[in-house]
């Protein structure tokens, strides 16, 4: 079993601790609990967990500074567990460094989905030579050679639309805020201007979308971002 991916979960409501350790300790994972984000970060030094499943509204130190001081020495997968109605709190958890949210009430089904896929990201990370052709369904995206095609037929895409597109395939699975896309696309200097990203967003998808209307690879986050999805 010393293969089995280590989770960390950073937690303190016990009816939740007990939920995601029957989880995934029935899915083969190895798992740890901290109830408090001093405890989380003792473990997650001592450990080095594979993922580490975050709540934000913790006793302590709260779950925004835990990814804060994780941050600065691990890129260690964090999912940061949000309570419903504070997008804020998850949005600015992504910004500083989280790599994807899940909002209670969650279901299993979702919440190991989304540990694969910090999972896949991580290995993709640690492997040297990352694979340059990016394929979800209809859609392709070689990133050696620029190009896209969809439903078998080469796309023409602007430059912008291009670093767009590839920003979200490199990440496919996840979910990139407003601030992270504007920042990678346009540089630091489009700081506020989250409407370039819609703009530029919607001619993208009506590139490449079969029904721009009813997005099968964009998905929209509302009032978070953009999620390339990673399978269909
Ligand atoms: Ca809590």
């Amino acid at each position: 079993m010393s293969d089995s991916p280590v989770i960390l979960m950073i937690e303190d409501e016990r009816s939740m601790r007990r939920f995601l350790l029957a989880l995934l300790v029935g899915h083969g994972f190895r798992v740890f609990e901290a109830t408090s984000g001093e405890e989380g970060l003792t473990l997650a030094a001592s450990h080095s967990p594979d993922v580490i499943l975050l709540d934000i509204g913790l006793p302590g130190i709260d779950g925004l500074e835990v990814t804060r001081r994780i941050r600065e020495w691990t890129q260690t997968p964090i999912i940061v567990l949000s309570a419903r109605g504070l997008e804020e709190d998850k949005v600015r958890a992504l910004d500083l460094g989280a790599d994807d949210y899940l909002t209670k009430p969650f279901g299993a089904s979702e919440l190991l989905a989304r540990v694969r896929v910090a999972l896949r990201h991580a290995a993709r990370r640690a492997s040297a030579e990352a694979d340059p052709l990016i394929v979800i369904a209809d859609l392709e995206i070689d990133l050696a050679a620029r190009i896209v095609r969809a439903r078998g037929e080469e796309v023409h895409l602007t430059p912008t639309e291009y670093r767009l597109l590839s920003l979200l395939a490199r990440y496919a699975g996840r979910v990139l805020t407003h601030h992270q896309i504007l920042e990678e696309v346009w540089g630091p200097s489009a700081r506020g201007r989250e409407h370039y990203v819609r703009v530029h967003m919607s001619q993208l998808r009506r590139k490449i979308e079969e029904d721009p209307a009813q997005p099968q690879y964009i998905l929209t986050e509302i009032g978070v971002g953009y999620r390339l999805r990673a399978e269909l």
